[in-house]
């Protein structure tokens, strides 16, 4: 891969997360969020306005993105550390089930993060229309499969998103290249469920957006409170859909139909 490309990638991974940092509170609690509450984000997510904040849409642009060179690059040091791992873990690497787990561990993880090989920009080419459609777009179910970035596992689930359009729709297909593009990355629910609809109201400049995420973390699951069935839902509402109760009630009874 092109050198110049590495100190980049950390300039903007900082960037990117800068307004992210304090959005990670209420992943391990356990209790659900309702949807309803638009205002379970952070505060340096509430402007107030319907516009996401400056530091949102600059990390939408300038995403970070790894090549498939990349992989290939950092696979052995990858493996080498999936073998430190069976190591810490008391495993006896040489036994024949593990001969070849650090390779595929490696490679599995970075299959699990390929949203990081993607941008937002070229999934939208070419699936923007001009329609004089203003009822609302809705897609609900969409699964979703990511990875906690506090623990590496697993976060999987359901993705509902709907709009009201403003001249402008997206493809049907695109909502869900969205969701997985985001998804397959290191994750917490609050900023994927942000990035999904930050990313269509700058594609869309719709009326309004709602994306509510319900999801269930292995981390929750397997380790710590170890409820089974607890699910957190996240929600984030912009324009209209968090202006006007109507709007957003008429989405969320939509997407629970
Ligand atoms: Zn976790």
């Amino acid at each position: 891969m092109d050198p110049s490309k590495r100190p980049q990638y950390a300039s903007n991974d900082k960037k990117g997360n800068g307004d992210n940092s304090s959005v990670m509170n209420g992943h391990f609690e356990g209790s659900v969020k309702r949807p309803v509450s638009a205002t379970s984000q952070p505060p340096c997510a509430e402007s107030g306005s319907q516009r996401p904040s400056s530091a949102v849409v600059e990390s939408w642009r300038e995403e970070r993105t790894r090549s498939v060179e990349d992989n290939e690059m950092s696979l052995p040091s990858l493996a080498a550390a999936y073998t430190t791992i069976l190591r810490g873990l008391g495993e006896d690497t040489q036994r024949q089930g593990l001969l070849k787990t650090p390779w595929r561990a490696a490679t599995a993880m970075q299959f699990f993060t390929k949203g990081y090989q993607e941008k937002i920009v070229d999934v939208l080419n070419d699936a923007i229309f001009d329609e004089d459609h203003d009822e609302m777009v809705i897609v609900k179910d969409i699964d979703m499969f990511s990875m906690c970035e506090h623990h590496l596992v697993p976060i999987f689930g359901k993705v509902h998103i709907g709009y009201l359009p403003n001249k402008r729709v997206l493809g049907l297909s695109k909502l869900a290249r969205i969701v997985e593009i985001y998804s397959r990355r290191l994750q917490v629910q609050e900023r994927l469920t942000k990035q999904i609809a930050v990313a269509i109201t700058e594609a869309l400049h719709p009326t309004g957006v709602g994306v509510v995420i319900e999801a269930t973390h292995m981390c929750m699951v397997m380790r710590g409170v170890q409820k089974m069935n607890s699910k957190t839902v996240t929600s984030t509402m912009l324009g209209v859909f968090r202006e006007d109760p109507k709007t957003r009630d008429e989405f969320l009874t939509l997407i629970r139909s």
